[in-house]
């Protein structure tokens, strides 16, 4: 059950539930999407022979406002995975204050094995599947794993082209020339930092002799990094992805642009040591970051884990079981739907600017990313701290209980 991200969601939802003592009609309502959609897509592929893809967007639950997630793009993504997503996300925004429910789509292909304009074909291909479930005011994607903002950039193009009007508030993530937000990309790993910096001061961890170590070096991860490294703190570990899952290590810290300076492979990176992927795990740092895909962090990692914070850049890096695990051990984990939520706010930033026609300066959009993050984890400390719950059940029972609150208002039970 553990590598069901699906079950893993609903068993989160179900506990939070119970603790707040909702009645059973409302697990019913938020343990599964309210829409799912499932397409085919047809490629033209370069060779000249036609192959099909399959496409899927959930939208969880709209009490607080349009659906809004990313989508994925993995050969293992599966509608299940999708819904999981989603759900999270209804949470994730609720958390913050940001006034959307939880979305999510997902393509399974593999986007490193398609040509250019193969993938242009898949893009396109998926917004014309799904259109008339999209919407400024209905549902607004934006990149996940295997998307970027080019593929974006064509979704929009598609999707103003069928309507016939430029409605650029239909997907966020958009490179700044068309209408993105500055600060957009760096957003999530920015954030991630933020409440890095704000559980250090919690646990009076002092940020110059913080040790971190982050799995996954793509958008979340590498701005995770970067930010880390210019609060002071030092980056000791770095683990990706080629064939396999590798590690290095660096006691002196690694410095963000130096890592980017090595190129395709970070072993390249002067003066690292590799090590294996165990010890990376098992290493005693004060902050370690998952940072890639979910179910990272399973039981038996769990037991071997030293380190003193987890913070979950990415989403769902820890089964519910692990969970218990390290719970059981001590170690706080920041979770998901608040360590990870700047990549939301500031896609709800870009929506604001796009809706209003006026752009922020890249201070402005910090600031507010900044300011609505600590504010989150402020609430969900309380909460923790006056329940004496973990810090992942603090953030779900003040989420679930601001949309069941909407729910009831709007009648929905
Ligand atoms: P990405 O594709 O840019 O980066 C993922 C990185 O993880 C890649 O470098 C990949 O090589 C590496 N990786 C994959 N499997 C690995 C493994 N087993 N061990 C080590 N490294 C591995 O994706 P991203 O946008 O950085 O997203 C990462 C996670 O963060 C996902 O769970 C995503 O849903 C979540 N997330 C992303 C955003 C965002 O704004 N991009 C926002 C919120 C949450």
């Amino acid at each position: 059950m553990s590598n069901n991200a699906l079950a893993n969601a609903q068993l989160q939802v179900e506990q939070a539930c119970k603790a707040l003592e909702l009645p059973n009609c409302v697990y019913e309502i938020l343990k599964d999407t309210q829409r799912m959609i499932e397409i085919t897509i047809p490629v033209h592929m370069d060779d000249g022979s036609l192959r099909t893809f399959k496409g899927y967007r959930a939208a969880h639950n709209t009490a607080l406002g349009p659906a809004k997630g990313g989508i994925r793009i993995h050969p293992d993504t599966t509608g299940d995975d999708v819904k999981a997503l989603a759900i999270w996300m209804t949470f994730k925004c609720a958390v913050t204050g940001t006034p959307y429910g939880g979305g999510k789509g997902g393509i399974v292909a593999d986007p490193s094995k398609l040509s250019t304009r193969e993938l242009e074909q898949l893009a396109r291909g998926y917004v014309r599947g799904m259109h008339h479930y999209l919407g400024e005011k209905i549902d607004i994607p934006a990149p996940d794993v295997g998307s970027n903002s080019q593929i974006i950039s064509w979704m929009v193009d598609e999707y103003c082209q069928i309507v016939g009007e430029q409605a650029l508030g239909v997907f966020t993530g958009k490179p700044v020339e068309l209408g993105g937000s500055l600060g957009r990309t760096e957003a999530t790993g920015f954030g991630v930092s933020v409440i890095g910096r704000k559980i250090a001061q919690k646990k009076n961890m002092d940020l110059k002799d913080l040790t971190v170590a982050v799995q996954g070096f793509g958008n979340v991860g590498g701005f995770t990094v970067k930010h880390f490294e210019s609060l002071g703190a030092k980056i000791v570990a770095v683990s990706d992805f080629d064939t396999e899952p590798f590690a290095i290590h660096h006691a002196d810290g690694f410095s963000y642009d130096e890592l980017i300076a090595s190129g395709d492979d970070l072993r390249n990176y002067p003066g690292a040591t590799e090590m294996l992927m165990d010890d990376f795990w098992s290493q005693k740092v004060d902050i370690l970051i998952p940072a890639a895909l979910a179910n990272a962090i399973d039981v038996e990692i769990a037991q071997t884990m030293q380190a003193s914070v987890i913070l979950e850049g990415a989403n769902g890096p820890v089964t519910p079981e692990a969970d218990a695990v390290l719970d059981g051990k001590g170690i706080t984990v920041v979770p998901d739907i608040l360590a990870n939520s700047g990549g939301v706010i500031v896609s709800y930033f870009e929506w604001v600017q796009n809706l209003g026609g006026y752009y922020w300066s890249e201070g402005d959009v910090a600031n507010r990313q900044e300011t609505a993050m600590s504010q989150a984890f402020d609430t969900i400390w309380e909460t923790k701290e006056n329940h004496q719950v973990s810090f992942r059940q603090a953030a779900y029972l003040n989420s679930i209980q601001k949309v069941a609150d909407v729910m009831k208002l709007r009648g929905h039970y």
